[in-house]
Formats: C-alpha cells, sequence, structure tokens
C-alpha cells in the first residue's frame, strides 16, 4: 500500500516511509494507544485518510483496522464493529481487529450483564486474538475479566485458567496505560483491584 501524503501535515510521504518525516504522524496505526495522543481534529484527520485507503485498497487490513480504532476510540461502537468485521474479513491474520471487536461488542456494558450468546462471541474473539499472539497480556487481561465478572459473578463455574491463574501469568509483563484506559472504558469492571496487580507501561 502506498502512501502519497501525512494524513496529519500532508507532507509528501515516500513509499518506503511509515512515518511522517516532518511531524512523525504514522501512517499505519494498529493500536489505540498511539491515536489516544491526538485530538478531535487529529483523529478526524485519519479518518478521513483511513477511509481513502479501504477505498483504494478494500481488500487491505490497514486501513480498517485504522478506521475501526478511530470510531472506537471516539466510541462510536456500531461503526468499529463494521469496520473490524471487515479487517477480520480481509485480513484474518490480524491479531488486533479480533481484540477491538471484542472490546466494541461489550462497548461499555458491564460483562455480567451480557447475554450468554455474546459472552460467547466476545470470547471466541479474544481467544482468537491470542492464539494469533500468543505473549498479549491485553488479550489475556480481557478473558481474565471474563472469567471473573461474567462466569464468577453469574455464579457459573469457571474454567480454567481463572482470573488469578492470569494475572500471574502476566505478572510483570507490561501493557501500555493508553490500552488499559480504553479496556476499562469500554468494560465496566466493579472491582478494579485487578489493576494494581498490572504491570503499566
Ligand atoms: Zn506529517
Amino acid at each position: 500500500m502506498q502512501i502519497i501524503e501525512c494524513p496529519q501535515c500532508g507532507a509528501s510521504a515516500s513509499p518506503a516511509e511509515h512515518k511522517c518525516s516532518y511531524c512523525k504522524a504514522e501512517f499505519f496505526v494498529t493500536s489505540i494507544a498511539y491515536l489516544s495522543g491526538f485530538d478531535k481534529n487529529g483523529l478526524n484527520k485519519y479518518v478521513a485518510h483511513f477511509k481513502k485507503q479501504a477505498s483504494e485498497h478494500p481488500n487491505g487490513g490497514e486501513g480498517w483496522l485504522g478506521l475501526g480504532l478511530c470510531y472506537l476510540q471516539t466510541g462510536l461502537f456500531p461503526m468499529a464493529q463494521k469496520s473490524f468485521e471487515k479487517a477480520i474479513q480481509v485480513a484474518p491474520e490480524l491479531p488486533q481487529p479480533y481484540y477491538y471487536f471484542a472490546l466494541s461488542k461489550i462497548s461499555g456494558r458491564r460483562l455480567m450483564s451480557l447475554p450468554l450468546n455474546e459472552i460467547r462471541e466476545v470470547e471466541n474473539y479474544a481467544n482468537t486474538a491470542l492464539q494469533l499472539e500468543s505473549e498479549s497480556a491485553l488479550y489475556k487481561l480481557l478473558l481474565a475479566l471474563i472469567k471473573s465478572d461474567y462466569y464468577e459473578e453469574n455464579g457459573l463455574m469457571v474454567n480454567a485458567p481463572t482470573m488469578p491463574d492470569i494475572l500471574a501469568e502476566i505478572d510483570g509483563v507490561p501493557v501500555n496505560k493508553n490500552e488499559i484506559e480504553r479496556l476499562r472504558q469500554c468494560v465496566l469492571v466493579e472491582d478494579e483491584s485487578y489493576l494494581e496487580e498490572i504491570t503499566i507501561n
């Protein structure tokens, strides 16, 4: 995929570059952590950029993923879901769209209040993300929250690994603070004491 100008400052870009040599903005955005540094105006510029990419390269995952992340960042959950679905369809090998689809599906609700079919769906997506990127502490954290805030809270049987198992597993593995913030905004959890166990960077 070829970027001809920077989405943020409009400077011309050479095909080999991944970020702008003037303003340092990234041309490909794969995580919410990066986008949270931008205000509404900056996000809108990225929305336009990724829309253009998605329409010019509908079979590449980056445009759809980037667009979904912009929508997720601004709380437009149904639009985010559609973009992540599209990214999964054209680039099933990327882990991020599965994880972020799960977040946009939960859309700020409490896990314990979700119907079983939705929990299963969210869990499947989180598991697929983890299969594709098995070291991700972030994906494991979402699975841990599902174990405690859905299964345990609703008095259901919790299959191993349990939340404490998972927290022990990711002990000392740093998770980006903007990703934690996004997780907290998308997934309401009454007891946030799990946060004390997380190493944040
Ligand atoms: Zn620039």
